[in-house]
């Protein structure tokens, strides 16, 4: 059955460890990449794809910083939107490739996405998203000067620029992605989250220098879209509690009840496994039909299957926990069955 689906790839999809950071290195890694992505489409599942784009940003800041007394450096919105669409091209080749060669003629397109924040979002009080080369002291005092940026000592490494993580309030460019997404293509949108944008009374739009969390960038994404399924693909399998301790536990499927707990008590690591289940939660628990699934790339196919990662489901107001109708055989003690039609 046809499922509309978003797919937020981690870094991983994108550049490995142990291999250059040159772009030759990762439009190999997207091919291997767009095979997943195309088993999904090949399914016949309607699909849209957004990436994080940290250390593509981070490198085209970096050379932007580096050769300012040659060419005036570039503001990190325009960064932004540079990562989106070095990082679209590599996507749209490589999946287009793969689809022409499995005889799939589906367009691929790549929609350079703003976000718009909240200026008065009180993330922008403690600015805590390090971005860009290390500074001197000295140096990073008279950046703070000249050009009004923030920094910080980044735990004994040097001085960064550090800048706001706000909550992605709306993006711009969602009636182009659903019209392009009803015509039939894969869309790529949203890339590291969205170029973070702020709007004045009259609606005008302008860049800002902030960072949106990719993986809620993802979410809002899928609630706009009224996407069935936000997967999540990263670096592990699946979302462990005790993570990395002895007593780990991997878990199959969890309600956003147990994920709130499991939140609270610690369990997932803050700018790396938390933001997802943020994102997770927040989009199962806004539609009973809606799930979100976290994996890995190699799984993909077999996790939207239910058969491996792991799933979140909502939780009903009421407070009860509910199974989706993809998992009638979990044994777990749930309360009462409410399955979802
Ligand atoms: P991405 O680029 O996909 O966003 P991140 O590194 O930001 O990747 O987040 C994924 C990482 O989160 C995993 O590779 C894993 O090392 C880490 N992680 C932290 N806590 C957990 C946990 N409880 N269960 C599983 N992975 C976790
Ligand atoms: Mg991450």
């Amino acid at each position: 059955m046809s499922k509309t689906i978003v797919i937020a790839l981690g870094g991983n999809a994108l550049q490995k460890d142990g291999f250059p950071a040159t772009a030759e290195a990762q439009l190999d890694i997207v091919k291997s990449t767009a095979s997943y992505i195309a088993d999904i489409i090949e399914e016949g599942n309607k699909v849209v794809i957004t990436h994080g784009n940290g250390p593509q940003i981070g490198r085209i800041l970096l050379a932007s910083e580096y050769a300012a007394k040659i060419t005036p450096p570039m503001p990190l919105d325009v960064c932004g939107a540079m990562s989106q669409g070095y990082i679209g091209y590599h996507i749209q080749q490589a999946l287009g490739n793969t689809l022409l060669k499995r005889g799939i003629k589906k367009p691929v397109v790549t929609v350079i996405t703003q976000v718009v924040v909240d200026k008065n979002d009180s993330a922008f009080e403690n600015p805590t998203k390090p971005i860009g080369p290390f500074y001197s002291e000295a140096e990073a005092r008279d950046l703070s000067k000249e050009k009004g940026y923030i920094v910080k000592e980044d735990a004994g490494r040097g001085w960064r620029r550090v800048v706001a993580s706000p909550e992605p309030v709306r993006i711009v460019e969602i009636e182009a992605i659903k019209m392009l997404l009803k015509a039939g293509a894969i869309v790529i949108a949203l890339g590291g989250g969205g170029i973070p944008v702020t709007e004045d009374k009259n609606g005008m739009l302008s860049g800002t220098a902030a960072v949106i969390d990719k993986d809620l960038g993802a979410e809002k994404l899928a609630e706009e879209i009224n996407a069935d399924t936000l997967l999540i693909l990263t670096a592990v399998d699946k979302v462990a509690i005790n993570y990395k301790q002895n007593n780990q536990r991997n878990l199959d499927m969890m309600t956003t009840l147990e994920a709130e707990s499991y939140m609270a008590e610690g369990h997932f690591a803050p700018g790396s496994m938390l933001p997802k289940i943020k994102a997770a939660v927040r989009f199962a628990n806004s539609n009973s039909n809606r799930k979100a699934i976290i994996s890995s790339l190699h799984l993909a196919e077999k996790a939207l299957a239910g058969l491996d990662g792991t799933t979140i489901i909502g939780a009903l107001p009421s407070g009860n926990t509910y199974l989706s109708p993809s998992f009638p055989d979990s044994k777990r003690d749930i309360k009462q069955l409410n399955i979802a039609k």
